[in-house]
């Protein structure tokens, strides 16, 4: 046998192996990571430090938003590649604002009031660097579960014990004073959930504010009724700067920005809903506010901008914390 001959043969057999390799590793795929990076976002707005926390998602039907026609909505959702094959998936979102002087959170969670996919706030908000001892202030826009359930622990005290915690007194009366002979069958689960969160504090923790009233420096109530009675935005300002917390103003950014005249099934007044809709997009637009929407993808912090004769999401883009990076030089 030549020896180049054997060369070849040894080149074959080397090329054999390599396939036998590739073959086997086809067999065998790499594992995936079945871990998502943790549910927070963080960035300065002026001296604020917010911190937006992924609570998690739910699945609603196309068929709870109202006011456009079938196609129409359709086709607002294709154009954005939403898939609702298992209905619209959105994010339900809190907001964390470290002021220097106060922790603050907006909106505190589902807890386990809805299941799996909802109630990572709190872990979040520990991945986020804070614990909920130092929360200081909690404020709500509404009483709906997916909002305020977590401020209590499973076991029935309270997940935030040093905190106060705002209800708009409208929203209060509705929620916790309704005697529940007054309230439908069907809400009554709703009322339960978030009386029984609301249970472990006291009338001193748990405080009813009135719109007018101031409820910390740089922080003021907005009120945007209608989804719920006493649904609230809020509005922080710090220098030139202003973040608008807006809770439940917008459910589907695909639709809503759009055409804000939609409305949802959940609003207690649709056209209370839509008035305050139509009221927050024309000034956030206007003054250049920046956005954190409860159920705009996460982690929901942009702005509004108008489009036509509607608006449009510009959602942040992904940045570092440049003040930090700038001293660690
Ligand atoms: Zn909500």
């Amino acid at each position: 046998m030549s020896s180049r001959f054997l060369f070849r043969r040894s080149l074959l057999a080397a090329g054999l192996a390599a396939v036998v390799a590739a073959s086997t590793s086809l067999a065998e795929p790499i594992a995936k990571q079945p871990h998502q990076v943790p549910g927070y976002y963080r960035m300065n707005i002026g001296e604020l430090e917010v911190t937006a926390l992924y609570d998690g998602y739910v699945h609603f039907d196309p068929a709870w938003l109202k006011g456009i026609s079938k196609d129409n909505l359709q086709n607002l959702l294709n154009e954005m590649f939403i898939n609702t094959e298992e209905g619209i998936q959105t994010a339900v979102n809190g907001y964390l604002i470290n002021t220097g002087s106060h922790l603050i959170l907006v909106d505190a969670g589902a807890a386990e009031c809805f299941g799996p996919t909802m109630g990572s706030l709190a872990n979040n908000l520990r991945a986020s660097g804070y614990k909920p001892e130092q929360i200081d202030t909690v404020l709500l826009t509404h009483l709906h579960p997916d909002h305020s359930c977590g401020v209590a622990n499973a076991d029935g005290t309270p997940a935030f014990p040093n905190a106060i915690i705002y209800v708009p007194q409208a929203e209060a009366e509705f929620w916790l004073d309704t005697a529940m002979g007054d309230i439908a069958e069907t809400d009554q689960a709703f009322f339960d959930m978030t009386r029984t969160a609301m249970a472990p504090y006291t009338e001193e923790k748990l405080q009813r504010y009135q719109p007018d009233d101031t409820l910390l420096p740089g922080v003021k109530s907005v009120p945007a009724y209608g989804h719920t009675p006493g649904h609230t935005a809020y509005l922080f300002s710090s220098g030139t700067e202003r973040l608008m917390v807006w809770g439940d103003i917008v459910h589907n950014h695909a639709v809503q920005f759009a055409h804000p005249d939609v409305v949802i099934e959940a609003d207690v007044d649709t056209d209370q809903a839509r008035a305050s809709r139509l009221q927050l997009l024309s000034r956030s637009s206007a003054q250049k506010f920046w956005i954190a929407g409860a159920h705009l993808p996460f982690p929901g912090l942009g702005h509004v901008r108008v489009k036509s004769d509607a608006y449009a999401w510009v959602p942040a883009e992904f940045s570092p914390i440049v003040d930090s990076l700038e001293s660690a030089e």
